[in-house]
């Protein structure tokens, strides 16, 4: 039996702390930080041939524009998320930009998914707030969803504009649970739903690449690379899916993290070049 690995990675600059945005937290989110990340995370990759789901907010991939700017700001009138979004865009702050790092994904032929326009969270929006989200990218890049904060919502509208499949959501009742979790090494893969399951569908939520950054720089290394050994070698067995995501920022604001990344590549690639895992996007998972 084999089973199969994804990687998604939450790809959002600024916009998705943009409700909370600290000074603290600006000076990890900067141009130079940003790249560096993105391209520290894509090379690794490409090393190693594996394709990765990106899922973009839609505005972060836009270059810079007056249009651009002046959308925003008329969303932050009715969206208070967007108020210091549109601020910074003003005043053409680093780290709201990021066209190149759509191209930078989409060169080396990952897939490019959706994680919303705004990222405001979508039990937030009302459903034609919904259906303006998927409106504004081209409907190759919302193949399929991760639901910004993993806030399901709206599932109805995704399937309207033709999207398949989204990341499904682990819920922890509070984060000192959530982080915790990190320390189980015994978690179980999870098995793709089944054929006769409605549209769209729901992908396996699987686990968080740990962020070595505050309390959780507490967990070893050496655990997380066990826990998704584990959870491979579980997925290998029955033929289920070890589903890791990520965002890039995290590397951003705390690189460190790219040793958790490289840990779970490396022990991804085992598992594959044993013919025991194989490697899919959200979109390959679904078989064409
Ligand atoms: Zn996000």
């Amino acid at each position: 039996m084999t089973g199969a690995a994804i990687i998604s990675l939450d790809c959002e600059g600024r916009w998705g702390v943009a409700d909370h945005l600290t000074p603290e937290t600006a000076s990890g989110l900067t141009d130079a930080r940003l790249r560096m990340a993105y391209r520290d995370l894509i090379r690794l990759l490409a090393d190693v041939q594996i394709h990765a789901t990106f899922a973009f907010v839609g505005l972060f991939t836009r270059p810079a524009s007056r249009e651009t700017t002046e959308l925003v700001r008329e969303r932050a009138a009715v969206l208070p998320y967007l108020t210091r979004a549109a601020a910074g865009l003003t005043d053409a702050e680093e780290g709201w930009i990021g066209d190149w790092a759509l191209d930078m994904a989409g060169e080396q032929g990952h897939e490019i998914a959706f994680h919303g326009t705004t990222h405001v969270p979508w039990p937030d929006l009302s459903r034609e707030q919904a259906r303006w989200e998927m409106e504004q990218v081209w409907p190759e890049h919302r193949q399929t969803m991760v639901f910004p904060r993993n806030q399901i919502a709206h599932v109805d509208v995704l399937e309207e504009f033709g999207c398949k499949a989204f990341r499904g959501a682990r819920e922890y009742p509070t984060r000192a649970q959530s982080l915790l979790s990190e320390f189980d090494c015994r978690v179980p893969s999870q098995q793709m739903p089944g054929q006769a399951e409605a549209t769209p569908v729901e992908i396996p939520s699987g686990v968080f690449i740990n962020w070595r950054s505050g309390l959780r720089k507490l967990v070893p290394p050496q655990i997380t690379r066990l826990r998704a050994r584990n959870l491979l070698n579980h997925a290998a067995k029955t033929g289920g899916v070890a589903h890791f995501w990520l965002h890039p920022e995290n590397v951003a604001t705390a690189p460190a993290t790219m040793t958790n990344v490289s840990a779970i590549v490396e022990e991804i690639v085992r598992f594959r070049d044993a013919g025991q895992i194989r490697v899919e996007t959200q979109l390959s998972m679904l078989g064409g």
